[in-house]
């Protein structure tokens, strides 16, 4: 099918946002995997992505007067949009056998260099009823369907690569959800020697094969099943090989993290920060970083796409040119931002009927509802939070995010902004986006004054919303938590709530923290010292938009986990050094 190079990447994420019409993601981590495949397309890297249909999607979200959310799901038809790849392949599920087919999408790059991405489905007439939905709800379901669909996704992803040609190369498991193509692997390897006969020579042949990245920095996040599940999904032989791998935890469950560290060569997180945070979780691995980044053209508004083209024309074919947005005018900046900051207002416009003013200073705050994102920190004191705004200058605030379905805290932090909004109404003009999704997140991004941030430390691995507002010149107001910790230069690229040197939040001291700095550095400098604060966007783009995105970090995966060059250490050897 594809003139491939030998040591082709296998690249394996259980969500991709490809775009807007295909609902294949529900955030973060499906917008990073197709950025990361947007960077290797422009790159010209050997790479083919695996991932599922998901013929619902996610959901589509609906607010109420009241801030309730309800959820439909967003249809599409694979067989509408792209073709069939010539291949089917079959996986056994609970001792059944599924049959397998995959959509092909092709992402292309600047050079028009392609990168395969295959859709796996089982939505077939010789699959019964249940298993036909296996690729249907990303992250729906219960336990049971949840490894129905992992299973699809490791072992049927790496029968299909089979199937279609592509010869053994590097396996990227990103994130646990795909793990289980180790224990196919595996498989491979032991021929038809017995599960029990597996050592460390074969357990060191899958290894070498496979690189991991967890993105997830606490324990509860991590996929888990119990070991009657996992020998009733998998089967006897299957789940023999699992137990010779001696990962499973003390009660015989199955962690797909834990799979995924112990059998690949190469782990990673995705910041600086989070190295560190999962290090502790998981002391026995060796663990680098690799910071996450963003696609920079497609994140880029119009309005800064046309003065970058035009002052810095490199830019698209190498990010690192953005740095020489420290010679671009401040004026220039100026007037891309009013630009971008009024596609925004009309877009706002056009969804909720709402005018925002384009004078005001506009906060974003966009992400998944949950609770330990604390979407309603700046509504903690709304007599102070008024007092701000009468002796500084006019405040409004944009906001868009879906709860999981499931999550009902996340639901209710919904209902509490548009009740805080409600009580604001005087003083303050606070809008809801419904529906957030890439269209949203590119306008709000590109059209606030400044990005909001405040989640409970240390569980925002890296974060990314933050990276595209920096590319669009717009700085962020962040605690020290992810990418920020090593992006945040105060008063140079934004501005941080609370210290870098306490690891466990201290919510007194950071939602008192949002307040200072917002009335005695932020709105004095927006409304006091207009170009100050426009040279502060300029430092975000040629500082942090230069660096956080997704051409850097592919490099950096080349580099230092598929294709490492001879004599490079490997982690393991930095890690005896180290101690
Ligand atoms: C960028 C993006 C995200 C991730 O943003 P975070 O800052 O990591 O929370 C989520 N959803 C959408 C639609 C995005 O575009």
């Amino acid at each position: 099918m594809h003139e491939l190079d030998k040591k082709t990447v296998a690249y394996f994420s259980m969500e991709i946002c490809l775009e807007q019409r295909i609902p294949t993601y529900s955030g973060g981590l499906g917008v990073l995997a197709g950025d990361t495949l947007r960077s290797a397309a422009d790159l010209e890297i050997p790479l083919v992505a695996v991932s599922l249909a998901h013929r619902k999607g996610y959901f589509h979200q609906k607010l109420d007067a009241q801030g309730q959310q309800t959820e439909t799901p967003e249809e599409w038809n694979p067989e509408d949009v792209l073709e069939a790849a010539p291949a089917r392949v079959t996986v056994e599920i609970e001792g059944r056998t599924v049959h397998v087919r995959a959509w092909l999408y092709q992402v292309q790059g600047i050079t028009g260099h392609t990168i395969p991405v295959l859709l796996l489905d089982t939505n077939l007439d010789e699959n019964d009823a249940w298993d036909r939905t296996l690729t249907d709800v990303l992250y729906g379901g219960d336990p049971r369907y949840r490894l129905a669909q992992e299973m699809v996704l490791g072992m049927g992803g790496v029968a299909m690569l089979r199937a279609l040609g592509y010869e053994d190369g590097v396996y990227h498991i990103n994130e646990g959800h795909a793990a289980l193509l180790t224990l196919v692997l595996l498989d491979r390897q032991l021929g038809s020697r017995e599960p029990w006969e597996a050592g460390d020579a074969d357990f060191e042949a899958v290894r070498h094969q496979c690189i991991f990245t967890t993105h997830t920095p606490v324990p509860a996040g991590h996929d888990k099943f119990p070991e009657e599940q996992v020998v009733h999904s998998l089967g006897e032989h299957l789940a023999a090989l699992l137990s010779a791998t001696k990962c499973c935890d003390e009660d015989g469950s199955l962690n797909m993290t834990y799979l995924a560290l112990r059998l690949s060569r190469y782990i990673n997180g995705v910041a600086m920060r989070h190295r560190e945070v999962s290090r502790e979780m998981f002391p026995a691995h060796p663990i680098d970083s690799i910071t996450n980044g963003v696609h920079a053209v497609t994140w880029t508004s119009e309005p800064f796409r046309a003065l970058f083209d035009r002052r810095i024309p490199e830019w698209r074919r190498d990010n690192l040119y953005l740095r020489y947005a420290v010679a671009i005018s401040l004026e220039d900046i100026r007037q891309a931002h009013a630009a971008a900051k009024q596609s925004m207002i009309e877009d706002v416009a056009r969804r909720t009927g709402v005018t925002l003013d384009a004078s005001a200073m506009t906060i974003g705050f966009a992400r998944r509802a949950t609770p330990y994102k604390r979407a309603d920190m700046i509504f903690s004191d709304l007599d102070r939070l008024r007092g701000i705004v009468s002796a500084n200058g006019p405040l409004q605030i944009v906001y868009g995010g879906k709860a999981h379905p499931r999550d009902e805290g996340g639901k209710a932090l919904i209902r509490h902004i548009f009740e805080a909004a409600h009580e604001l109404e005087d003083a303050i003009r606070v809008v809801y986006l419904e529906n957030y999704d890439i269209d949203l997140a590119c306008k709000l991004t590109s059209g606030v004054d400044l990005w909001l941030n405040n989640p409970r430390k240390p569980l925002e691995a890296s974060g990314t919303s933050g990276m595209k507002a920096a590319l669009n010149g717009v700085p962020s107001l962040s605690v020290l938590d992810g990418w920020w910790f090593e992006g945040h230069i105060e008063g140079v690229t934004g501005w941080s709530i609370g210290g870098s040197a306490e690891p466990e939040p201290d919510e007194t001291r950071e939602s008192n923290d949002l307040y200072v700095k917002l009335e005695q550095v932020i709105l004095p400098l927006f409304y006091g010292l207009p170009l100050a604060y426009v040279e502060v966007m300029r430092h975000a783009i040629a500082l942090n938009g230069s660096f956080f995105n997704t051409q850097r970090m592919v490099q950096q995966y080349v580099r230092n986990a598929y294709f490492p060059a001879e004599g490079d250490p490997v982690p393991e050897d930095e890690e005896a050094v180290r101690s």
